[in-house]
């Protein structure tokens, strides 16, 4: 392999890419980015697919979560902590509640590109391009903001690689620890129904540690975590730029990320996505809305895992809650049926999105639970495993989702709407949703 053997996607149609109004400019960027330090390493990539079968063969279970869009000025260390902070409670609650070991993966360091249904957006009678994430160009409704500018794919690179270095020196340098599992239910999670809850839980766990610390038992495993890092792979040329030929296998990596996803609006089987996705050796996830039908899942798995090799393929459904119950059922009686053995996870996110009365794009906290519980149902009844989660979250107290323990109604909405894309679970609410689905997982 050659670094040039990525470029096969350049001749076919690929959806949702920028127009980037200088191409000289863009070259030149990429010229960059190809000459920069990978972000991951190959071999960590190998490490969570290793993962990813586990999760496959229905041995442990999926937490994949973070922003809908990581934002440059939102890429601060307060941000970052308390977004680990809440999948590291997520896991924990999932590890003790549920007794599966939790495999995981933050919508983090790179999830800096959106695809959109609009190409613009009109607002009091003016029309501009939609905002296509910080990568692209600026939320800021102003003609200048909305041009895209390359430049922002290196600050992409920078920002995730900042990311990605924080996460490792909390997840590694102490902070992630399983000791400090009270230390991380701290400022106003801690009085809210489900910090409550958790302070319970946490409790249990200390004694539990005690326990073993008093029989002489102190694993390596309590002091750090595996955490990877996952965006989608939209923009193709950046993904390209970050594609390297591994000195120890010879084959190609997508270095800007551990698994990387292919959305709903660009998953066509002879589309530049899944081209890109079938020549790289990471972890690949693909989204999958109501109307996917067994053959475009099939043909998905010929082209992306023709080997069938668990692990290499994570299927994310989202559905919505009103249609996952009938439309699921075919998809994974039929890939079963066919030898794959994918990762099934449930994206419970995006197929329950609405605009609330208020004009915000929100999400009832209800329809995200119900859901997962139809993602369950079906695997139950097939005897297949529901692999895991994908979830839009974020470690502040903001108000984007309706419901929740600590409720939010519609009237709240306004208070902290600070996503840059789609509504996000606040803190509590990611709790919530962890301690229920432990439940569900407990009596599937
Ligand atoms: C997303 O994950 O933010 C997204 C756009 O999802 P989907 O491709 O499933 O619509
Ligand atoms: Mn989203």
């Amino acid at each position: 392999m050659t670094a040039n053997d990525i470029d096969t996607w350049r001749s076919l149609p690929a959806a949702q890419q920028p127009e980037w109004p200088d191409s000289e400019a863009l070259r030149d960027v990429l010229a960059d980015l190809a000459s920069y330090p990978p972000l991951v390493f190959a071999g960590e990539c190998d490490q969570l697919r290793g993962r990813l079968a586990s999760v496959a063969r229905g041995e442990a279970f999926l937490l994949q979560g973070g922003d809908c869009a990581e934002t440059f000025i939102g890429n601060t260390a307060d941000a970052i902590r308390n977004k680990l902070k809440t999948l590291l409670q997520m896991a924990v609650v999932l590890t003790y509640a549920a007794s599966v070991p939790v495999v995981k993966v933050g919508r983090m360091a790179g999830q800096y590109s959106k695809p959109r249904s609009q190409p613009v957006e009109t607002r009091d009678g003016v029309t501009l391009p939609t905002y296509r994430g910080d990568a692209v160009n600026d939320l800021a409704f102003t003609p200048e903001a909305r041009i895209p500018d390359p430049e922002r794919l290196k600050r992409m690179y920078h920002s995730s690689s900042a990311t990605l270095n924080l996460v490792r020196a909390f997840t590694t340098g102490g902070y992630a620890d399983l000791r400090q599992v009270h230390a991380w239910n701290q400022d106003f999670v801690a009085l809210s129904p489900s910090g409550e809850r958790y302070e319970r839980l946490a409790s249990e766990i200390d004694g539990a540690l005690r326990f073993m610390h008093a029989c002489g038992v102190d694993p390596e495993e309590f002091r750090t975590v595996e955490f990877f890092a996952s965006h989608e792979a939209l923009i193709l040329d950046y993904e390209s730029a970050l594609t390297r030929v591994d000195s120890r296998t010879g084959d190609l990596y997508d270095v800007s990320g551990h698994m990387v996803w292919i959305g709903e609006r660009t998953r066509q089987l002879d589309g530049a996505h899944v081209e890109f996705a079938s020549r790289i050796r990471n972890p690949i996830g693909v989204k999958l809305g109501p109307t996917t039908s067994p053959e475009d899942a099939l043909a998905l798995i010929d082209k992306v895992d023709p080997n069938r090799e668990p692990g290499r393929l994570t299927f994310i459904i989202r559905m919505g809650a009103g249609k996952v119950r009938d439309a699921l059922p075919a998809l994974v009686e039929k890939v079963t049926a066919s030898g794959a053995q994918v990762a099934w996870v449930c994206d419970p996110m995006h197929g329950n999105t609405f605009e609330a009365s208020s004009g915000h794009k929100t999400r009832r906290f209800d329809d995200v639970l119900d859901e997962v519980k139809g993602f369950f149902e079906v695997h139950r009844a097939l005897g297949t495993h529901p692999g895991g989660i994908h979830v839009e979250l974020t470690g502040d107290d903001v108000t984007e989702c309706v419901g929740g323990g600590d409720e939010i109604f519609v009237d709240d909405l306004h208070q902290r709407y600070e996503t840059a894309c789609d509504p996000r679970l606040n803190r509590s609410q990611s709790l919530d949703l962890a301690f229920l689905v432990a439940e569900m997982y407990r009596g599937h």
